[in-house]
């Protein structure tokens, strides 16, 4: 590994450690030459299989520009972009194996962007499922205002009651 600095090839690892509970090993490094620090991320390559039948790695990147596209104007701002993007990453890299198909990729971005903006999803949905007409969106919307969960959250739980009537110190003078 080079030295990013001093293009050096020579470099130590001086500290390893797993991150992403165990997705990835992070490596800091440390230059013979130069003496500059910096840090490597191992982690396995996850390959994406495109509708034409080419693979190339898979890129959160990508996923946020497709997010992106279909957020536009809407109000989710770039960190709820990127924290979708990494949801939809660990959900693919969850399935556990080396290869998915572009079509799981875009399957995994449907819940969470769903919940992020109703818009952005119909939106994204309409891309990806090849909406051909307005029942196409009229059954998705449908099917959105079943899930929707209200509008208003459920009272929280009220503390805990007792059926034994409070007790209260006796009087003086009782008993
Ligand atoms: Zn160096």
């Amino acid at each position: 590994m080079r030295c990013p600095s001093c293009r050096h090839t020579d470099t130590r690892v001086v500290d390893s450690r797993e991150t992403d509970e165990g997705a990835a090993i992070r490596r800091r490094r440390s230059c013979a030459s130069c003496g500059r620090r910096f840090t490597t991320v191992e982690e396995a390559q996850l390959l994406v299989v495109k509708r034409s039948g080419v693979t190339e790695p898979f890129s959160r990147a990508k996923v946020e520009a497709g997010v992106s596209r279909a957020c536009q104007g809407r109000p989710v701002d770039g960190d709820a972009i990127a924290a979708l993007a990494q949801r939809v990453e660990e959900c693919v890299r969850a399935a556990g194996s080396a290869e998915v198909d572009s079509g799981e990729v875009g399957l995994a971005v449907l819940p969470p962007l769903r919940d992020l903006d109703e818009v952005a999803y119909l939106r994204f949905a309409s891309v990806y499922r090849s909406f051909a007409s307005v029942e196409d969106f009229e059954s998705e919307i449908a099917l959105l205002r079943l899930e929707r969960a209200p509008a208003t959250p459920p009272p929280r739980h009220a503390p805990p009651t007792t059926d034994v009537a409070p007790t209260h110190p006796r009087r003086a003078g009782q008993a």
